[in-house]
């Protein structure tokens, strides 16, 4: 996330951590909660960029120091990530050892871990004690989650700051800066709330594939056809897709397209979707009946939770649709 998006978006969180720099009063153990895609990742990365930088008005963005640790090189800055599904004691051992052994010339030495509330306990226990005795050239980052899932004693030793949801509307625009058609942005921004991770949905192409279906059957539904021969015609995406994540995700769609209609016909407006809307007659159609839809893909989306005949499903829900 750019830095005006962070100033912009997480306003009270870039706040409480520059104030506390400015006044030099800065603390050294920081805990930032937030959703994936919040941003806190970037603002800790901000946060060391301030604290090594040493042109006027830091972080500059283009020297040495800014670039080394937008590159993740920079010595004094360390990042811990999740080995695996998990944060080993040694990981934090290895870390301790490096901020030890090493002076670098004076200057503040920071880490960064990221998913922290991935610590297994006894990597907890030792950066407890690291936290304990605070080194003042030591500026700690912890970006969580899941906060509740660290020992209280490492959470009352940090300065918690809170980073609110991004709104959608962000990350959608995010995508369709890069080129990604409005109704994909929009579909995606109902997944993730991370770019990186849209993005790679979107690089997959099953989206647009389920999304093109979709789009078929509903238009085929509203014009009174047989939504089950545009199934069939298909069949084969549906069958050969194992995870259950992707039927959940095509049921997501069709419900965010009925969705659409629905505002469509109480506010005469919408945003997405035009291409079926536009051909959609509406003084044919009764709002309950749509209503009717909404409530029947949210039954069979319960399904998909569970074992289930892909095809019988399917068959099922387009013979009630
Ligand atoms: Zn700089």
């Amino acid at each position: 996330m750019k830095n005006e998006d962070l100033f912009k978006y997480q306003k009270d969180a870039m706040r409480l951590l520059t104030s506390g720099f400015e006044k030099d009063k800065l603390v050294h153990a920081y805990l930032l909660d937030g959703n994936p895609g919040c941003g806190s990742l970037d603002a800790a990365i901000y946060m060391a960029k301030k604290l090594l930088c040493e042109k006027q008005n830091a972080p500059c963005m283009n020297c040495g120091d800014c670039k080394k640790i937008d590159s993740h090189t920079h010595l004094n800055v360390l990042f811990i990530h999740p080995d695996g599904d998990v944060i080993k004691k040694e990981q934090i051992e290895n870390l301790i050892k490096d901020f030890s052994l090493t002076s670098f010339n004076g200057k503040p030495q920071i880490y960064i871990i990221t998913q922290a509330d991935k610590m297994n306990a006894s990597a907890q226990n030792a950066l407890l004690k690291f936290l304990e005795e605070p080194n003042p050239n030591h500026y700690a980052f912890l970006i969580t989650s899941n906060y509740k899932r660290l020992l209280d004693t490492i959470v009352s030793r940090c300065q918690f700051i809170h980073f609110k949801p991004i709104p959608k509307q962000y990350l959608m625009s995010k995508l369709i800066d890069y080129g990604v058609e409005k109704d994909i942005a929009y579909i995606v921004s109902h997944l993730t709330s991370e770019v990186d991770v849209a993005m790679k949905y979107i690089e997959e192409g099953k989206i647009t594939n389920f999304m093109l279906v979709a789009k078929k059957i509903v238009d085929k539904d509203l014009k009174q056809k047989d939504v089950y021969v545009e199934y069939y015609r298909n069949k084969v995406i549906f069958i050969e897709e194992k995870d259950k994540f992707y039927h959940r995700l095509f049921l997501d769609i069709l419900i965010l397209i009925y969705q659409e209609i629905l505002l469509k016909m109480t506010t005469s407006k919408n945003e997405y979707f035009d291409d079926i809307l536009e051909n959609v007659k509406f003084k044919d159609i009764k709002i309950n009946d749509i209503i009717r839809k909404l409530d029947l893909l949210n039954t069979y989306q319960e399904r998909f939770n569970y074992y289930v005949n892909l095809d019988l499903q399917y068959t099922s829900l387009f013979s009630k649709l």
